[in-house]
């Protein structure tokens, strides 16, 4: 049995539904991200597992047991917000004892609790500051010791790196999913950055429109997506059709060129034009090379972006990138020069819908 169980949650707001029949398990200590733009549904769904909003349809249960009607309180979440939102009057130590403190544990337990939660997240000289003497990264370390103090059965964590600068925003996703793993806490994670998803989750919900549109792991949602969304989504990537040639043979044609997917082309028929991708990392500057795939084209532009060069070329109507690893003795195509391209069967995807 899963830990946490979603079925059928949906949820209506006047006369819009913001999310559609989300049925969902979660095991137990699986770090879950809900990725997707502004306004696809991933916050309604956080706060209807919290108990901020009640569902218009559907259930919720933790380790087995219903909760989709139970108070917040009653639900031993923690969770941690995008602003901080600690006690400004309170020290450190207080905000991270406030919970036990409400549900009456006593003092020295409390200090013993606190003292350790400070360790677990490196702050244990801070205990005594302000809030307002903290930089946002230590504030936000702060708030999530005060989500764990309470030792929750689920951490809820709504966007809680958004505030903080780049450099920041990865140093505390690498501590929070440290601090994770050491707890074996179950938690579920929202954000609208793919990269963050990508990089601290067990497994992603990649959600549009208030519907999932992918649930995978990072490298399944990355290398396989199923549809075109999730294809431009998560990671930059060429979206390109094609007509169908021979769906048993894998074969399809882009631009009038012959291509070669060993990836099945489901439900497809001879002459259907389908959605295709290709991430830029996997095509090569190559001479045509027998079981490979090869595209003739037109270097366009030049970008170094530092470890790699994006090199983006045209093939009349259709223009697509490619990434190629920085070298400082290779010499790179110019803008108006006609090169080939190579890439192998297993990169060219086929996607869902058809184009
Ligand atoms: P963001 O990243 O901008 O927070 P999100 O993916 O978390 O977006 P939600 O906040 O879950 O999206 O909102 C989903 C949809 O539901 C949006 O269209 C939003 O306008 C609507 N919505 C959310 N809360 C309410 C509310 N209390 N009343 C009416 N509509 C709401």
């Amino acid at each position: 049995m899963a830990f946490l169980e979603i079925s059928h949650l949906k949820k209506v707001f006047g006369n819009q539904t913001a999310v559609h029949d989300f049925t969902m398990d979660i095991e137990r200590g699986e770090f879950i991200t809900f990725l997707g733009p502004s306004g696809c549904g991933k916050t309604t769904i956080l706060r209807m597992l919290a108990g901020f909003e009640g569902p218009s349809g559907g259930v919720i249960k933790f380790d087995g047991k219903d909760v989709t009607h139970t108070p917040t309180s009653q639900r031993n979440i923690g969770m941690v917000f995008q602003s901080y939102a600690l006690f400004p009057n309170m020290t450190v130590a207080e905000n991270i004892g406030f919970g036990l403190k409400v549900a009456k544990m006593p003092q020295e337990q409390i200090h013993v609790r606190v003292t350790e939660m400070l360790k677990l997240i490196g702050l244990a000289a801070l205990g005594a500051r302000y809030p307002w003497q903290l930089s946002g990264g230590q504030q936000q370390r702060v708030a999530l010791a005060r989500a764990l103090a309470g030792k929750p059965q689920v951490l809820l964590l709504d966007e809680p790196l958004s505030a903080l600068d780049a450099k920041i925003r990865v140093s505390l996703r690498e501590e929070i999913r440290a601090v994770q793993r050491e707890l074996g806490i179950t938690s579920v994670f929202v954000t609208h950055d793919q990269e963050e998803a990508l990089s601290i989750s067990d497994r992603i919900v990649v959600l549009s429109e208030g519907r999932v549109e992918q649930i995978g792991t990072p490298s399944e949602v990355y290398n396989f997506p199923r549809t075109r969304f999730v294809a431009s989504f998560v990671g930059t990537l060429n979206l390109l059709s094609g007509v169908v040639v021979d769906a048993a043979a894998g074969q399809i044609s882009v631009n009038g060129q012959p291509l070669v997917t060993s990836n099945s082309i489901q439900g497809a028929v001879t002459g259907q034009t389908r959605a295709l991708a290709i991430r830029p990392e996997a095509i090569a500057l190559e001479a045509p090379t027998p079981g490979r795939n090869s595209l003739a084209a037109t270097v366009e532009e030049v970008n170094f972006l530092g470890a790699v060069v994006r090199i983006r070329v045209r093939m009349g109507a259709v223009a697509i990138s490619l990434d190629v690893f920085n070298n400082p003795h290779r010499t790179l195509p110019q803008r108006g020069e006609n090169i080939t391209l190579g890439f192998s069967f297993d990169n060219l995807l086929v996607l869902e819908e058809v184009a």
